[in-house]
């Protein structure tokens, strides 16, 4: 165990002001604080506080960090208190071991709900002071260190909270040797058979590789000191854990991998970095596509490097990561080696001097993101769903017109850019130009590309990007937009729909005398009444007897007349009528003022059409509401209507309001019975293709040795058009019937 001088001396190696006193104080409360208890490998139980704290000097931490890594367990195992570490430290490291207890027993793998919500809480908790998060990085890397004196059956859970949380969030901060160490202390826990195979592999090659790595060295040195260039040049074997991801990324065997062994340039100064990376692809052929520029433009993380691959000495292809000194500090330290580099304000010692330069960073802007996510609104499931895709994705780089530098995952999309630059800019984002050239919105982007979005305030997001966005943003935010879009259609209809039920017993509307009823109702807004009458969950009825008191009379009276138990849908009443005697005009003037206009599928109502229906514009359309979905459309001879017989109160009178230059077209159904000869499918198809209606399917029903009765999907723009095609098609010589299903 290491003693108390020899911490002290540790943190005073990279940090002479660090405050030896608190240090001193800290190690000696914990111990005896801790007392006599034991980890589970049994040794004394202060060996882990310490343990964490010792990872902590090799990020050359402050000493309020060291002393809260001291004391991280105490308030949870131990009598101690919040109030007395405040009191015997001060409150800085009294909320860093408060925060940490804080996070302890969050389960972070667990059922998925909970899981969000504990995700939540420790986002919250890291947040408010990164150096939270280091320590219980350290305090994680400490017990993956010792996981084997954990119970057998708990194990497996902590390499996986390991593998799918902590060792992301610790790329994401950039301490990379940390990162790697966490993934493959777990992935042996995790996945115990690849491990074995990828060791033992790596293990007969060592000798190869070894050799390989001395020669590579050796003829990079070479090239590098000819053009007087010095550099340090580290070349080491990849650890099984990454090379196990890329053979699952690229579904490929061990022995197709070529690249286990890789490469690190270490030279002077940035320019330095450019021309190391000249000479080595002057000397050696590159490998098209694997050149990046992280100097320029640096990873979320503030990972900066110039990566390339070239057909090395011997055909090998070798992996080169080029970087100064002080780069290299941050890719293995990342938001740790804030402090390493920069000049530490005056007060830095026992202030917040660190943490503010922490603050800089740009892993910690994104934890900040994190919460602003939160602040947002959003469902824990949609929280953790962004959580997980950003710390799982590369990143690419791609630039608005203005030179801005926009970071998305790998396999983002022009959506995800525009989401990206603003949620605004996603909303109404109607096109894009990739590099100059229009690209659809769906196009996936590459590093480099400058992109331009081209928007309409009248546009909405379609709901299908929520499928094609990468970004948890573009996601949230087109979710949202969705669900504010529908429920805009149902209190459409809500409208639509208590409107005319009020006019029709001759009493006026108005959103006033609605609002003055709403508690009545149980509702919190006018949109609110709209939109539950809209999706059925309220009805109509209800709302007029909340308008009108009165109303209670009229119904009375309208149902002695029309004997009928619900008044006013004496719709219902007309419905009948119309459904059977088709075609009577008796009730075309009604049908015109109550209806509700239905605008197809892309139009501002919640309106779907019946599956076998077929209706299209022309046909004479009854709707149907169904509770939480809207309004199903149906054309009035549809046997379907049938099945609603009994359920008056869902029956809408509706009618087409469809534009002459509406571009949508309606899906409809006919049987053809044609001669059975060579080219007869081809005359179909081309009789219906020259009269611009689209086929959908064909399906052969019947065939006989002289007929064929097939069943055709049609697309058709409405009711004149469909009796066009079916009249041409009717005076082809190939063609014996043709009639509409459901006709
Ligand atoms: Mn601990």
């Amino acid at each position: 165990m290491m003693r108390q001088y020899e911490l002290v001396e540790r943190v005073q190696q990279y940090d002479p002001d660090a405050d030896e006193a608190l240090l001193n104080r800290a190690y000696v409360y914990s111990m005896k604080a801790h007392g006599t208890q034991k980890r589970a490998s049994g040794d004394p139980y202060f060996s882990h506080p310490l343990e964490v704290a010792a990872i902590l000097t090799e990020l050359k931490l402050d000493d309020a960090t060291i002393a809260a890594a001291l004391l991280h367990d105490t308030i949870e195992d131990t009598e101690t208190t919040k109030e007395e570490i405040d009191r015997l430290f001060g409150s800085e490291i009294g909320s860093l071991v408060e925060g940490l207890t804080k996070i302890r027993k969050l389960d972070l793998v667990s059922k998925r709900a909970a899981q969000a919500e504990n995700l939540r809480k420790f986002v919250l908790a890291i947040a408010e002071d990164a150096r939270v998060l280091l320590v219980k990085l350290a305090d994680r890397l400490h017990n993956m260190r010792t996981l084997e004196f954990v119970p057998e059956n708990k194990r497996n859970r902590i390499a996986e909270e390991t593998l799918d949380i902590y060792a992301p969030l610790a790329g994401r901060m950039g301490i990379q040797w940390m990162r790697e160490e966490l993934e493959e202390l777990a992935f042996r826990q995790v996945n115990p058979t690849a491990y074995q195979l990828i060791a033992g592999r790596l293990a007969t090659m060592r000798e190869a590789n070894a050799r390989a790595i001395g020669e590579i060295t050796e003829a990079l040195k070479v090239q590098l000191s000819q053009s007087g260039l010095g550099a340090q040049v580290i070349g080491r074997e990849k650890r099984p854990y990454s090379i196990w991801r890329k053979m699952e990324r690229k579904s490929v065997s061990f022995e197709q991998l070529s690249d286990i062994i890789g490469f690190r340039v270490i030279v002077g100064s940035l320019e330095a970095c450019y021309q190391a990376l000249g000479i080595v692809h002057r000397t050696w052929p590159m490998v098209p596509g694997r050149f990046k520029d992280y100097i320029s433009t640096p990873k979320q993380n503030d990972y900066r490097s110039l990566h390339t691959t070239v057909i090395g000495p011997g055909h090998r292809r070798v992996e080169l990561q080029i970087r100064t000194e002080e780069l290299h500090a941050v890719a293995e330290y990342g938001i740790a080696a804030h402090t390493l580099y920069k000049d530490r304000p005056g007060e830095a010692v026992n202030g917040n001097g660190r943490s503010s330069l922490i603050a800089e960073s740009g892993a910690y802007r994104w934890l900040s993101q994190l919460v602003d996510m939160l602040a947002e609104g959003d469902t824990p499931e949609e929280f953790l769903e962004h959580t997980k895709l950003e710390l799982f994705q590369d990143q690419v780089f791609c630039f608005t017109p203005k030179g801005g530098l926009i970071a998305l995952p790998r396999g983002a999309t022009a959506i995800d850019f525009a989401y990206a630059v603003h949620t605004d800019i996603g909303n109404t984002a109607i096109g894009c130009k990739i590099n100059g050239k229009l690209e659809p919105l769906i196009s996936e982007l590459h590093n480099g590309d400058e992109v331009e979005i081209m928007t309409s305030s009248a546009q909405a997001p379609s709901p299908a990007w929520e499928a094609v966005a990468v970004t948890g943003k573009a996601r949230a935010a087109i979710r949202r937009a969705t669900r504010a879009a529908t429920r805009r259609q149902y209190a459409g209809l809500g409208r639509q729909i208590v409107t005319r039920a009020v006019e029709r017993v001759g009493k006026p509307y108005s959103d006033e005398r609605l609002k003055a009823v709403l508690p009545r109702l149980g509702q919190s807004s006018v949109e609110d009444a709209l939109a539950a009458v809209g999706r059925g969950e309220l009805s109509s009825a209800d709302v007029l007897r909340a308008l009108h008191p009165d109303y209670q009379e009229l119904r009375h009276q309208h149902a002695s007349a029309g004997g009928r138990e619900d008044g006013w849908f004496g719709i219902r009443r007309v419905m009948g009528l119309k459904f059977r005697i088709p075609g009577s005009g008796r009730d075309r003037a009604k049908e015109g003022r109550n209806a509700i206009p239905i605008r197809g599928i892309q139009g501002d109502l919640p309106v779907r059409f019946a599956p076998d229906g077929g209706a299209v514009p022309g046909d004479r359309i009854v709707g149907i509401m169904t509770p939480g979905q809207g309004i199903t459309i149906y054309p009035i001879q549809s046997p379907e209507l049938k099945n609603f017989d009994d359920q008056p109160e869902r029956w809408l009178d509706v009618r087409w309001d469809i534009d002459e230059d509406d571009p949508e077209r309606f899906p409809t159904q006919i049987v053809v019975n044609a001669i059975n000869e060579p080219g007869t499918l081809a005359r179909i198809t081309q009789i219906v293709g020259e009269n611009d209606a689209n086929i959908d399917n064909i399906k052969m029903t019947r065939r006989s040795h002289d007929f064929h009765e097939m069943l055709i999907d049609l697309e058709v723009w409405d009711l004149k058009h469909l009796n066009a095609v079916i009249s041409l098609l009717k005076n082809t010589e190939v063609v014996a019937s043709v009639s509409r299903v459901n006709g």
